[in-house]
């Protein structure tokens, strides 16, 4: 039972996500064996909805053009408070749950290995206490729920905002797995523009007419060129990175198709937009020396993210009345084993709350959540349901994603999370300053989507890759479905 010199409405919802806690660790586990691929999260978008649906929200599916992503909507009238998070995993991923070396679930495949499957679990029952305590108390306003795909590339966000899902909202949180429980405020991560370039010329055959082609490789190679020559007059904070899609078949056979994909980042949006406005002009000059077109389809676009700091107050406030879990022995030492397996610092899990520091320091990264804090005040809660040190994207990343420590860090972000949305539902005082500080932080930049107005979301993306894992992962999927009482 929670503290009795707590609010009641606090009370109500601790109690309701300890009493769940069940429910919590299964949509983590379930959402960690479906293990899918951004914008191929058919599985987990259907059991977060049918959740959120069952608890009774009014829920709408494939919104802006997106298959696998959702708003879950609950009351009605101010203040409007949005919580959004990421379910997606990533190729070569799989990671056996509960094993400290490598190994996959299944071979090759796809899987968790940061925890957004945590992020899942937190954000539904986050939002499900949240609603029941508004019922229980009279608590008025709307809480608007988002499903986002695809993070890990990037996407899906900055369509919400264009599309105008975020225009009554007045302030947003977004949670997400690390090492310990903390929030944070100030710039965060890098803004971002990705896009595919694809040239197209005509094929020939390599060794008897050459001449007759235009090598859309040939292109590739020259916006290369083009690009590193660019590298030495970017800004220092500036990046720009690619993979090559599509370089051919077979040698013998000119491509009349190549495809490669850059990422340009900046710390601020006008300049991700600066590195990818040149990024054309080189393609455009590449395409001219060798005679072909080009066609260029943005992926992703977004801002940096800035997270606000009456909002972090707010959240940190809850953090520390939430506090660290009680960690066993085991859990301890299976920590250890792990951070000692991936040559990271050794020093178990963490036993104490992170203070509230601020301004955080800018890092490379981006996430695509950064449209929405720019439009809204944004907080972010941090919970505890991976281990401190481990590389995301790296099999250490993923394995304690399903064991008790993901379990029971995801218990108290969830416990965070709605406690946080029940402050601000019953002090209007809290998003007054959650929006000062905005005003302040935001000075006089102002916000327009670096996707293009006319962009579509990338439907197909990933399927390919998900589409061949899709059997042989679900003999791994957990029976059992999760239900709040
Ligand atoms: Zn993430």
């Amino acid at each position: 039972m929670s503290d009795t010199n707590l609010a009641p409405e606090k009370s109500f919802v601790f109690d309701f996500i300890d009493r769940n806690e069940k429910a919590v660790a299964t949509i983590g586990d379930s959402i960690f064996y479906f293990g899918e691929l951004g914008m191929q999260e058919v599985e987990s978008a259907r059991l977060m909805t049918d959740l959120l649906e069952e608890a009774g929200f009014a829920v709408e599916r494939g919104i802006s053009g997106f298959p696998t992503g959702f708003c879950a909507t609950f009351g009605s009238g101010g203040p409007v408070i949005a919580l959004h998070t990421e379910y997606d995993a990533n190729p070569n991923n799989s990671q056996a749950s509960g094993a400290t070396e490598q190994k996959n679930i299944t071979a090759y495949g796809p899987g968790h290995c940061e925890g957004h499957n945590c992020n899942a679990a937190v954000m539904v029952a986050g939002a499900i206490a949240a609603k029941r305590a508004m019922q229980e108390f009279g608590l008025k306003g709307t809480l608007k729920v988002f499903g986002a795909p695809g993070e890990e590339q990037l996407i899906s966000r900055p369509y919400y905002v264009r599309d105008g899902w975020f225009d009554d909202v007045d302030v947003a949180l977004h949670d997400h797995i690390g090492g310990d429980m903390h929030t944070v405020y100030g710039l965060t991560h890098a803004a971002a523009v990705s896009a595919y370039f694809t040239f197209r010329g005509e094929s020939a055959h390599a060794s008897t007419a050459p001449w007759r082609a235009r090598d859309a490789l040939d292109a590739v190679v020259l916006m290369d060129m083009g690009m590193a020559q660019f590298r030495e007059h970017m800004e220092p904070d500036m990046r720009a990175h690619r993979v090559i899609k599509d370089g051919g078949d077979q040698p013998n056979v000119i491509p009349a198709n190549a495809t490669v994909w850059w990422t340009f980042r900046a710390p601020m949006a006008d300049g991700a937009r600066a590195v990818f406005e040149q990024g054309k002009k080189i393609a455009q000059g590449a395409a001219m020396m060798t005679n072909t077109e080009v066609e260029i389809d943005v992926m992703s676009a977004v801002w940096p993210v800035r997270t606000n700091q009456g909002l972090a107050e707010a959240i940190q406030s809850n953090i520390e009345l939430v506090g660290v879990p009680d960690w066993t022995d085991d859990e301890q030492a299976f920590a250890r084993k792990l951070q000692e397996a991936a040559e990271v610092k050794v020093e178990g899990l963490a036993t104490e709350v992170r203070p509230l520091l601020g301004p955080t320091a800018q890092r490379a990264p981006s996430n695509d959540c950064g449209d929405v804090s720019w439009k809204v005040p944004m907080g972010r809660v941090g919970f505890p349901s991976n281990v401190p040190n481990v590389p995301f994207h790296h099999w250490a990343g993923g394995a304690a994603l399903a064991t008790t420590i993901a379990h029971k860090g995801s218990v108290a972000g969830a416990k965070t999370l709605a406690g946080t949305v029940v402050d601000l539902l019953s002090n209007p005082a809290l998003i007054a300053r959650a929006k000062k500080t905005f005003a302040a932080e935001i000075g006089d930049v102002v916000y327009k989507p670096l996707i293009p107005a006319d962009q579509k979301p990338p439907v197909n993306l990933n399927r390919e890759k998900m589409d061949p894992f899709r059997e042989p992962m679900r003999e791994h999927y957990v029976k059992e479905k999760p239900v709040f009482v």
